[in-house]
């Protein structure tokens, strides 16, 4: 194995500068959109994968807000989806009442998502928005519905490759780039 990280990269698809750029545009929708609220709203970042996105994006968020994490495991070390998210690791803060934005890093099948926003809904959030870095809709094979006045807020449109980086990994590793991008092919094996 190389030991640069850098050599271990085909190419980059999001430099760091776009994609403080473009947290920046979305951390300024939420702040506008939520800025009539009573109660401060909580973005939940999905562990492992939003940690840094989320870290920047409520940093740039102007308004009171909780931040909380969740854990659910769909990959194991490979590619591919099992289709099967389970909650390892629940939420600490009481959602009951509670506007909830759950941070993602990705959006791929989408079953990550409408199991945790049933999970959401039971504990009584009174709405549910959903904010990802990327998403790749040409791999969706579940619909989710957002709650209440629950909007859906997404980075970028990532085309149908593996992507690593900004929080993203595969097998652990990678998740310390601070660009998003995809992996020399012999790095799989
Ligand atoms: P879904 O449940 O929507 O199929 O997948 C959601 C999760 O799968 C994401 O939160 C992410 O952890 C992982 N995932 C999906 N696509 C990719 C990808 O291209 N790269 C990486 N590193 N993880 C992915
Ligand atoms: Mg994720
Ligand atoms: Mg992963």
């Amino acid at each position: 194995m190389a030991t640069n990280l850098e050599d271990h990269i085909e190419k980059i698809l999001w430099t760091e500068q776009q994609i403080s750029q473009r947290v920046s545009e979305l951390a300024s929708q939420i702040t506008l959109n939520f800025s009539s609220c009573k109660s401060a709203p909580v973005a939940v970042g999905v562990a492992t994968g939003a940690f840094l996105f989320l870290a920047d994006l409520v940093r740039k968020i102007k308004l009171p807000i909780s931040v909380d994490f969740v854990r659910v495991e769909s990959y194991g070390s490979g590619t591919v989806s099992n289709g099967k998210p389970k909650i390892s690791c629940d939420l600490k803060i009481d959602v009951t009442g509670k506007h909830v934005i759950l941070v993602e890093d990705i959006v791929d099948t989408g079953n990550t998502l409408s199991c945790l926003i049933a999970h959401l809904k039971s504990k009584g959030a009174s709405s549910i928005s959903v904010c990802t870095l990327l998403d790749k809709p040409s791999k969706r094979k579940v619909n989710f519905e957002l709650v209440g006045e629950g909007k859906f807020y997404r980075g970028f449109e990532c085309p149908d490759y593996f992507v690593v980086g900004y929080g993203l990994d595969f097998a652990e590793l990678y998740r310390n780039l601070p660009y998003v991008g995809v992996l020399k092919p012999e790095m799989y094996s």
